[in-house]
This record gives C-alpha cells, sequence and structure tokens, in this order.
C-alpha cells in the first residue's frame, strides 16, 4: 500500500496538479497563491516543488497531493486515492476502506440503483407514461430528463424495495440508512408517485433524491426529499454543481437559484452556470465551496430577499467572504423557472442587468415605504442600517452610507450615527479565528533560515563547516545536520534520497525548510553563500551573548555566597573573558 501511495505521488506532479485547481505564481523556487482555504489578501499559501508538499502559512494546512485534493474536494482518504490512482494510471492492489467509507459507498450505490430504477420507469414504462407526459408537457426536455437523470417513483409501497431488496439484494435497514424507505410496522417506500430528482453534489455523487408531487388535489408536501443522511446534508448541497462548475468558472459567475425545477429550465435555455440552494438562504459551506469557483454570485431567488432575514443572513455570509452578490428582478414572473420557460430572452436579459444587492436593497425599501415622511424614513433606516452595518469592505460601506443619506435627503452623519448605534447594541459576529500559532524564537528562526538557504539552493556543504558543529541548539536541527554529514560520507545529496532516510518525526521540520520563501534570489549563488556567512555569524553571536549571560549569572551566585576568588570563580571569570574575546573578534571580522 505504501509502495503505491509513493507510486501515485511520483507520477503526479504537484505543482501541475494544485494549478489546474487555483493559479499559482512562480516565487524563486517555489510557487505562490492565495490560499484556497481561509480568506486572505496576501498569498501565504506556498508549493515546494521539490519536495512536492504544499503549506499555508496563514491557516497552518498543508500536506501532500492526497492531503490537498481531500481539502479541496472535501473528499475522504479513499476517494482521494481512487481518484489519483486513476489519474496516474495505477491500479490499486489491495485497499481496504474504513467502515465508514464503506457505508457511504454502499449508499452512493443504492442511490444510484435506486435513480437507475427510477429513471427507467419514468422514460420507458407504462407507468411511467402520465409522470413523463407532465414533464414534456411543462417544458423539460427529453434531453434534460437523461441528463439529469430525471425518474418516477411508483405509485406502490414497495416498488423500489422489490427492485433493491428482491433483485439487487439490499436489505431494508439498508434503504432505509439511505432515507428511501421508512419503517414503521414494516418498510415503506418513503418516495410514491412522485417526479424524482437525483441529487448529485460537485463530484457527481448522488446524495439523495428530491420528490416532486404530481397531482395537485392530493393534500400532501410538494416536494419532498431525502432525510439527512451519512451522505446527504442538505445544507451542503449545489445542484447540479457537478454538470455547471465548469460553466461557472468559465463565466466567472454562478446564478442562484431555488428548486431544481428552476436549475434544470435554466440549464435548458443556455444559463449552464447555474445551482439550485434548495431554500432561500445560502450556507456557510455552500458560500465556501461556490468560492473556488467564482466570486460572483447572481442571485435568482423566488422569494422575497429584502424581507427575507434567513436569506440576508446566507448573503452576509457571502459578503464577508469577499464574494460580489447581485440580484435578478424576475418581474411578472414568479420563479426562474416559469421566466426561463415563457421568455428565455427577457430571463437571460435580467440576469444580465442584475442590481448589486445593496441597490436592490434600497430601492426595495424605497418601494414599500415612501420615504417622505419622518415614520417612513425611520423605517427605511430600520430595515437597511443593520445591513450597511455588516459590509466588510469600508469603501463599498462608505458609497452605500452616501446612497442612502442621498435618497432619504438627510445628512450622512445622521446615517453614520444610527450605524455607530447599531453596532454598539449587537456584538457583530466574527469572522474565523487565525490559529494562534506560538512565536519562534530567535535564535530558532535563525536556523531555519540557514538551513533553508543551504537546502534549497542545494549547497549542503556550507552545513558542514567546522564552526558549525556546535551552533544548533533546535534538537531537530542537530539531528538533521547530523544525518546529513553522515549521508554525505556515502553519497552525493539528493533531498529525495536524504528525506527517505530520515526519522519519520523529523520529516515535516525538513520539509519547512523548503517551504521557507526565500525569493528569487535563491538561484544567486553568490547571494547563498553570503547570506549563510551572514546567518551563521548572526547565530554564533546569539550563543556567545547567551553563554556570556549564563556565565555572570554564575559568577553573581558565587560572589552572593561568598565565593569570590575560590577556585569555580576564577575558572568562570576565565571563561567570561575567553568569550568576550571571541564575540569581539567574530564582531570586528564582521564589520570588515
Ligand atoms: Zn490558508
Amino acid at each position: 500500500m505504501a509502495d503505491q501511495l509513493e507510486e501515485i505521488k511520483s507520477k503526479i506532479d504537484l505543482v501541475q496538479f494544485i494549478s489546474s485547481y487555483i493559479p499559482l505564481k512562480k516565487a524563486g523556487r517555489n510557487f505562490k497563491a492565495l490560499c484556497p482555504f481561509h480568506t486572505e489578501k496576501t498569498p501565504s499559501f506556498i508549493v515546494s516543488p521539490e519536495r512536492q508538499i504544499w503549506k499555508c502559512f496563514g491557516c497552518g494546512l498543508g500536506g501532500d497531493v492526497f492531503r490537498f485534493l481531500m481539502e479541496y474536494e472535501k473528499m475522504d482518504f479513499g476517494e482521494a486515492l481512487r481518484f489519483l490512482a486513476k489519474r496516474a494510471g495505477v491500479v490499486l492492489k489491495a485497499y481496504q476502506p474504513t467502515e465508514s467509507e464503506a457505508e457511504k459507498e454502499k449508499l452512493y450505490q443504492i442511490n444510484h440503483l435506486a435513480a437507475e430504477f427510477f429513471h427507467y420507469l419514468l422514460l420507458n414504462h407504462p407507468a411511467g407514461k402520465p409522470a413523463l407526459d407532465y414533464i414534456l408537457g411543462r417544458g423539460i426536455t427529453k434531453d434534460s430528463l437523461r441528463l439529469f437523470k430525471i425518474g418516477y417513483a411508483p405509485n406502490l409501497w414497495d416498488g423500489l424495495q422489490k427492485f433493491l431488496v428482491g433483485r439487487k439484494g439490499y436489505k431494508p435497514q439498508d434503504l432505509e440508512k439511505a432515507g428511501l424507505v421508512i419503517k414503521s410496522s414494516k418498510f415503506y417506500d418513503r418516495f410514491r408517485h412522485r417526479l424524482m430528482f437525483p441529487l448529485t453534489d460537485h463530484l457527481g455523487n448522488i446524495c439523495g433524491f428530491a420528490g416532486r408531487l404530481l397531482d395537485p388535489e392530493v393534500k400532501e408536501a410538494k416536494y419532498i426529499n431525502t432525510p439527512e443522511t451519512l451522505i446527504y446534508h442538505k445544507s451542503d448541497l449545489l445542484y447540479p454543481l457537478d454538470l455547471t462548475r465548469e460553466e461557472i468558472k468559465k463565466e466567472n459567475k454562478a446564478v442562484i437559484v431555488e428548486g431544481e425545477l428552476d436549475a434544470i429550465s435554466s440549464f435548458q435555455i443556455g444559463v449552464k452556470n447555474v445551482v439550485a440552494i434548495k431554500g432561500s438562504a445560502l450556507t456557510e459551506s455552500q458560500v465556501k465551496l461556490l468560492k473556488r469557483f467564482t466570486e460572483n454570485l447572481v442571485l435568482a431567488l423566488d422569494a422575497d430577499i429584502a424581507g427575507d432575514s434567513a436569506a440576508r443572513r446566507g448573503i452576509e455570509i457571502a459578503d464577508r467572504e469577499g464574494l460580489n452578490i447581485r440580484v435578478v428582478e424576475l418581474g411578472k414572473y414568479k420563479d426562474p423557472d416559469e421566466a426561463a420557460q415563457k421568455e428565455p430572452k427577457y430571463y437571460k436579459e435580467k440576469i444580465k442587468r442584475a442590481v448589486p444587492f445593496y441597490d436592490f436593497l434600497i430601492d426595495s425599501a424605497f418601494k414599500r415605504f415612501a420615504g417622505n415622511t419622518p415614520e417612513s424614513k425611520r423605517k427605511i433606516g430600520e430595515e437597511i442600517i443593520p445591513v450597511l452595518a455588516k459590509i466588510e469592505n469600508e469603501i463599498v460601506k462608505d458609497h452605500y452610507v452616501r446612497k442612502l443619506s442621498d435618497r432619504l435627503e438627510v445628512s450622512e452623519e445622521a446615517v453614520l450615527t444610527q450605524i455607530k448605534k447599531y453596532l454598539m447594541t449587537v456584538s457583530v459576529s466574527q469572522p474565523v479565528t487565525p490559529v494562534v500559532k506560538t512565536p519562534k524564537s530567535r535564535p530558532e528562526l535563525l536556523e531555519e533560515y540557514l538551513l533553508a538557504l543551504c537546502f534549497q539552493s542545494g549547497k549542503v556543504e556550507i552545513l558542514l563547516e567546522k564552526r558549525l558543529e556546535s551552533l544548533f541548539r533546535i534538537p531537530g536541527h542537530r539531528r538533521i545536520v547530523e544525518l546529513l554529514k553522515d549521508f554525505l560520507k556515502k553519497k552525493k545529496f539528493s533531498s529525495p534520497e536524504f528525506s527517505s532516510t530520515l526519522p519519520p518525526e523529523l520529516i515535516s521540520l525538513f520539509n519547512n525548510f523548503y517551504l521557507f520563501d526565500l525569493g528569487e534570489k535563491i538561484e544567486d549563488e553568490e547571494w547563498v553563500s553570503l547570506e549563510a556567512e551572514k546567518t551563521a555569524t548572526e547565530i554564533e553571536i546569539l550563543k556567545i551573548k547567551d553563554e556570556l549571560t549564563a556565565i555572570s549569572g554564575e559568577i553573581r551566585k558565587l560572589e552572593k555566597e561568598g565565593k569570590s576568588g575560590g577556585k569555580d570563580w576564577k575558572k568562570a571569570q576565565q571563561e567570561f573573558k575567553k568569550l568576550s574575546l571571541q564575540l569581539a573578534s567574530i564582531k570586528s571580522k564582521k564589520e570588515v
């Protein structure tokens, strides 16, 4: 297994691989980027081609190609392993999935088979005919039915069970875990006589289903969904991101709608950069996922966003993450599905003309409250101030403060004062706190810098110099230099070969030398030599100074104990003199 992991890693170039997800910029021997895992304005995400590792110095995440994929695509190890093995063309010999991975895999399979079953019934079975007529009548094309694998759940208590339990050999308990059956005195199918939309995640796994009522006369919920399961989390899902993510990237814009039909109807008329959020409120995990593909969101929701506090909270989250949000006004149509079906051109035009969220909010408030009496001005203020108060960017905030005060015909000070008052009454939710790092001591930093210089430039022989022998005080650093000495007795230095001889506990320390940001100067041999020389001297000076402090403490102690002039005292005095001379000599050389 370990061999196969190494084989996969050796066949995939980390720089190329990460470049296919985020733009990397060359910086000396390394590559840099804005970290995809936390919000930042200056890049602290570093990739070392030499070591084939990455690390973010902002949030602390880091690792190899597997870790990157697991973090970026939210895969578990088994998923990442299979994905990368396929990419590298490595046939996996024996991979034992963990219990929860195996469980997830089983649920995906069950959902996959259920989707096939429903899809077959809709397109090919007489029982599905009325449903087929209905959905075609709603303007969904056969191509779309195939692409989105839409299906029909028969009007039976055990239709799906007959197929999955009777013919495929699953247990009813497995189906229950997938949310497809409900247990009372016995098991019965959750979805009956409904149009079925398989809900895929951004990797194309079917996590669950949305079942839409066909007969409007029946007094049941219009939609029922898979309940929360091991693989279905309503608040994470963006439907059908697996099919639309590339288009979202290409257009650098995502159109956000509420329901499955809104998404499919939009897709059908060429608005392919669309996702449905199942509800009116964006969640934190949805925003984080979308942010990997675009920074521009266009909301085409049927809910009244201005009046819907959950929707507004979702927008605050997106704003905090630095996304630009615009709002589509559908005018005469009640939802994107209807607009796309009845007037595609109008719908596309409306998307193009989407207005920035804050303008939309102000317009909406003025439409509802005339804004010409003190009372209506107060009401508008009460609605808008809390939203403006939470705008992260001060320039944007200032722009809207001015706009609001203009329209209300009051002073900007009045608006600003209200914002301040509002902020005093609430504690604004803070963005994620950065990881607390214990600061490194100066000697530790200098040692790390010296080691980074030598290892990144390949000029490791510097580390063998006599005067460096007893210089390193961080035990791990000392150990690595000792092992390097042994290594170089036998062969020429190569980073992969040397690291394979290191004990596991030293690997991450060693990797850090390669992640250290040294910029382009690392290519300049002369600079490296001078810099290494300077740093070594600096370390030496620090070391002697610390020793001097220790000895003078010792001398004071002896004097207090009345041992001045004694044997120990004399020895300490001599040592002090010796070190002082040494220090003076180093300092004078340094000045030359
Ligand atoms: Zn980070």
